[in-house]
C-alpha cells in the first residue's frame, strides 16, 4: 500500500499517516459561512483538501473515506446581509449554499460525504455546552456561555504555538466585563427577537461560531478522527477553540490527530482585498469579470492553485492563468477517451508526499512526452483534472482554416498552402493581415534569405503567433500560423 506522509501542524513535522481505522479514514475541513459568493481565497482549501480526499480514496478505497465539510448558516454576517437586503435569512443561506456548491463543482471538487449545516445541529451544540459547564470548562454569565480558558491553560495555544499570556498581550480582544479571562470565548450568546434564536437552558440564543465544528465533527466522525484541515488563518483562534471544546468535552478522545493548514492566496503579489480593488469571486473568474477580462475555465483555476504547494502562499497572476490554459490544452491533446488506464505510481507517490502537486505536473508532462495517453489521463484524473472533458470543451478543440495553394514553383506564381490554427475564432482582419506576411516569409525561405526570413518570423512571433512550415510530398510548401492565447491583435496591426 502507498505510504502517505503529511505535514502535521500539531507536531511541526512531516509524519507517516496511519489512520485509526483504514476501513473508515475520517477527515473534517472547515467550510464556508454562507452569505455571499465564494472569493478566490475561499476556494483554495476546497481544492487542496479535494486532492487529499481523492488520494485517500485511491489508497484506501472510495467507500473507506468519510469527508465532512460544514456550512456555517448562523452568523452575524448573515444576519447583517439579511437586514441590508430585506430578505429572509433562510433564502440567503439556501441561495449562497447552492452558489458555493456550483462554483466548487466548476473547480472539479467532489462533494464531501457529509455537508452538515450548523442550524441542523443546535441540540447537539447545546448538549456539548451543557457537558462543558458540568465538567467545569465553561460558565454562564449574563445570558452568555463562555469557555474558561484557564480550565485548560497548559494546552490552550499548542497548535499555533502561543501561550495564553502571549495571546492576551498580542490580541485585540473585546473586553467584556463578564469574561473571567479576556481570552475566554463565546459558546452561546443571547438573541434579540429580530435575530435567529433557539431555546436553551440559558434562554433564547444562538451558538458562537467555534462550537459548531466540535459538535458536528463529534456527531459525524466520533471522539477521535484522522485529519482536520483548513486555511492557516483559522489556526487561531478557531482551531485552538475547537480543540479546547472537543478535548474538554471528550477527554478520552484525541479529537483530530493530523492537522493540516493551507497557506493564503495573493493576487499579483498583493493581499487580495476589496480596498486594493483586486478582489474577485470564483464566479467573476468563470464569467470573465476580472482584470484579465477573459473567462477562466474552472480547470484552469484548479491547475493554477495546484501548481503551488499548499503550504506556500499561492500567487494568482494572469500570466499563470494563461500558462495553465496552454499547458492543459497541450495535455488534453492526448486525452484517452476509453479512460482505461491506471495512474502512474510515481504520481501517486508525489501526492502521498505531503501533496507535492508541483511535482505531479512535471510527471504529467513526462507522460505526455512519452505519449502514454492512458496513464496520463488516469493520473490527471487523480488530481481532479478531467482531460477527456477538457478535450471536448470548446477551448480544447482547435479551429483550423486552410487556404490551399498548389503551385510550389520557382517563379512568381508561387502559391503555398497557408493555414491558421486557433483555439478561439479567427477574425477575417487577422487572416487578411497575416496571409501576405506569411507568403513573404515563405518566399524569403524559398530564396534562401534565411536571416531576413527568421527576422520576419520573429517579428510575427512577438504578436503571439507561431509559424511552422512543412513540404508536402508533391513539393507544395505548407505553412501554419498557430495563434496563441497571448495573441495581441493590436501588435499585429502595427506590424509592417
Ligand atoms: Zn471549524
Amino acid at each position: 500500500m502507498t505510504e502517505i506522509k503529511l505535514y502535521n501542524t500539531r507536531t511541526r513535522k512531516k509524519e507517516r499517516f496511519d489512520p485509526i481505522d483504514p476501513d473508515n479514514v475520517r477527515m473534517y475541513v472547515c467550510g464556508p459561512t454562507v452569505y455571499d459568493r465564494a472569493h478566490l481565497g475561499n476556494a483554495r482549501p476546497v481544492v487542496v483538501f479535494d486532492v487529499l480526499f481523492r488520494l485517500l480514496r485511491h489508497v484506501y478505497g472510495p467507500d473507506h473515506v468519510t469527508y465532512v465539510r460544514n456550512f456555517t448558516d448562523v452568523d452575524d454576517k448573515i444576519n447583517a446581509r439579511a437586514t441590508e437586503s430585506g430578505r429572509p435569512i433562510s433564502e440567503i443561506t439556501a441561495e449562497t449554499t447552492q452558489w458555493f456548491l456550483d462554483d466548487m463543482g466548476e473547480l472539479g471538487a467532489l462533494e464531501p460525504t457529509h455537508m452538515p449545516r450548523a442550524t441542523q445541529y443546535i441540540p447537539q451544540m447545546v448538549a456539548m455546552i451543557e457537558d462543558l459547564i458540568a465538567k467545569g470548562h465553561a460558565y454562564e454569565a449574563e445570558g452568555h456561555v463562555l469557555f474558561a480558558v484557564d480550565s485548560w491553560r497548559e494546552h490552550y495555544g499548542r497548535l499555533s504555538g502561543r501561550s495564553v499570556d502571549d495571546m492576551i498581550a498580542g490580541a485585540r480582544v473585546e473586553v467584556a466585563p463578564y469574561k473571567r479571562n479576556p481570552m475566554d470565548f463565546v459558546l452561546w450568546k443571547p438573541s434579540t427577537p429580530d435575530l435567529p434564536g433557539w431555546d436553551s437552558p440559558w434562554g433564547r440564543g444562538r451558538p458562537g461560531w467555534h462550537i459548531e465544528c466540535s459538535a458536528m465533527a463529534f456527531e459525524l466522525l466520533g471522539k477521535s478522527f484522522d485529519i482536520h484541515g483548513g486555511g492557516n488563518d483559522l489556526m487561531f483562534p478557531h482551531h485552538e477553540n475547537e480543540i479546547a471544546q472537543s478535548c474538554c468535552a471528550h477527554p478520552e478522545g484525541d479529537f483530530a490527530r493530523y492537522w493540516m493548514h493551507n497557506e493564503m492566496l495573493q493576487v499579483e503579489g498583493k493581499k487580495m482585498s476589496k480596498s486594493l480593488g483586486n478582489f474577485f469571486t470564483v464566479r467573476d473568474l468563470l464569467e470573465g469579470n476580472w482584470d484579465g477580462g477573459w473567462k477562466v475555465p474552472g480547470e484552469v483555476i484548479r491547475f493554477v492553485f495546484l501548481s503551488t504547494h499548499y503550504r506556500k502562499p499561492m500567487d494568482w497572476t494572469e500570466k499563470k492563468a494563461r500558462e495553465a490554459k496552454t499547458a492543459l490544452r497541450k495535455l488534453s491533446e492526448q486525452a484517452d477517451e476509453t479512460r482505461s488506464g491506471a495512474p502512474d505510481q510515481r504520481i501517486v507517490d508525489a501526492l502521498a508526499s505531503d501533496l507535492n502537486t508541483p511535482m505531479v505536473f512535471d510527471l504529467l508532462n513526462r507522460l505526455w512526452a512519452r505519449g502514454d495517453s492512458k496513464t496520463l489521463t488516469a493520473s490527471a484524473k487523480l488530481l481532479g483534472i478531467d482531460l477527456v472533458k477538457i478535450s471536448k470543451s470548446i477551448w480544447g478543440k482547435p479551429f483550423f482554416v486552410e487556404f490551399p495553394g498548389g503551385a510550389g514553383g520557382e517563379g512568381e506564381d508561387f502559391q503555398p498552402n497557408i493555414g491558421f490554427l486557433s483555439w478561439g475564432s479567427i477574425s477575417q482582419a487577422t487572416m487578411d493581415k497575416l496571409r501576405p506576411m506569411i507568403h513573404r516569409w515563405l518566399k524569403l525561405r524559398r530564396d534562401k534569405n534565411w536571416s531576413e526570413a527568421d527576422e520576419l518570423k520573429e517579428r510575427i512571433g512577438t504578436t503571439g503567433i507561431e509559424l511552422t512550415v512543412t513540404k508536402t510530398p508533391a513539393g507544395v510548401t505548407s505553412a501554419t500560423a498557430k495563434i496563441g492565447d497571448n495573441f495581441d491583435p493590436a501588435k499585429l496591426e502595427a506590424l509592417e
